[in-house]
């Protein structure tokens, strides 16, 4: 377990039935680029079991932050979703991913597009002040079944807002757009039928993206992602592969 460091959970939050979130210590060693995920888990009988996890905590933070699914007979989240505060967890010592700013060409506008745990990366992403650098807007959407699962609205429309250091910058150039498909909410609709009929765009008063100036980030199921890959193929972008730029970037949310 040489690649695996042990750490202390220090708060948990349960969203709902179905999500939930947990911080954690950090070693002092462990660098990350905002977007990447850990392998993260519980020695079960000995072994550790361990999962894909993106860091929802922005990597000057001291701590590690999670948001978690709880699958009720999944192996890990079984489990994971009863720890306390003082329960120990493994953190791999290698962040990795592909969900990067870096990994995109310059732009005017950055659409990081979500669905359920899929938005863990993007709250990261939208704590880097080298985000609202690079771009003139921010637009997080969030798709989920129910209103329940929204979480971090706070954080994204109170909190951050009032960051000492960025949240000038925040007020201006963040927009936050969450749907839900199962039930009333001001925003309804899956995020791919949002995008082709253009209502996503029309309700957050932008142009309809140009690969010339936009950039996507994208986190979701596999399906949402092989969706929302064929739009933006169909309207000229280009996917980044092996770290070279291009219009957009994906990572999966989990494996089917
Ligand atoms: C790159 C990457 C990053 C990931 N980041 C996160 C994250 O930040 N938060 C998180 O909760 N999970 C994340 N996952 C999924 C995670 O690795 C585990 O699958 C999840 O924790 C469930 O573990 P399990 O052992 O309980 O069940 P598993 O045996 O791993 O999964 C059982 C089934 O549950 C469903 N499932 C698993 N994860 C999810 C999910 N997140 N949302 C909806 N359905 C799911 C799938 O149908 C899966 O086949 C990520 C996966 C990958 C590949």
């Amino acid at each position: 377990m040489a690649n695996l460091s042990t750490q202390a959970v220090t708060d948990v939050h349960h969203w709902n039935e179905s999500l939930f979130s947990f911080k954690t210590t950090r070693d002092q060693s462990l660098r990350f680029e905002n977007g990447h995920f850990v392998m993260l888990g519980l020695e079960i009988e000995g072994k550790p079991l361990m999962r894909a996890y993106s860091i929802a905590s922005p990597n000057y933070d001291e701590e590690l932050e999670f948001l978690s699914i709880k699958v009720p007979d999944g192996p890990l989240t079984s489990k994971l979703q009863n720890i306390k505060v003082g329960d120990e967890l493994l953190v791999s010592s290698k962040p990795t991913g592909t969900l990067v700013v870096d990994h995109l060409l310059e732009g005017r506008n950055l659409y990081l597009i979500s669905t359920g745990t899929g938005l863990a990366p993007f709250i990261s992403i939208i704590q880097d002040p080298a985000t609202y650098e690079r771009f003139d807007k921010i637009l997080l959407t969030h798709g989920v079944r129910y209103q329940s699962e929204l979480a971090y609205q706070d954080l994204i429309q109170e909190q951050l807002p009032q960051n000492e250091y960025f949240g000038k910058e925040v007020k201006a150039q963040l927009i936050y757009y969450p749907t839900v498909t199962r039930e009333k909410f001001r925003n309804q609709g899956r995020l791919t039928d949002l995008m082709t009929s253009g209502k996503l765009f029309a309700d957050i008063q932008q142009p309809k993206p140009d690969p010339k100036l936009d950039r996507f980030m994208i986190c979701g199921s596999p399906s949402m992602l092989k969706d929302t890959c064929a739009i933006l193929d169909g309207w000229g972008f280009a996917e980044s592969r092996q770290g070279i730029k291009a219009h957009y970037v994906i990572e999966r949310a989990f494996v089917e």
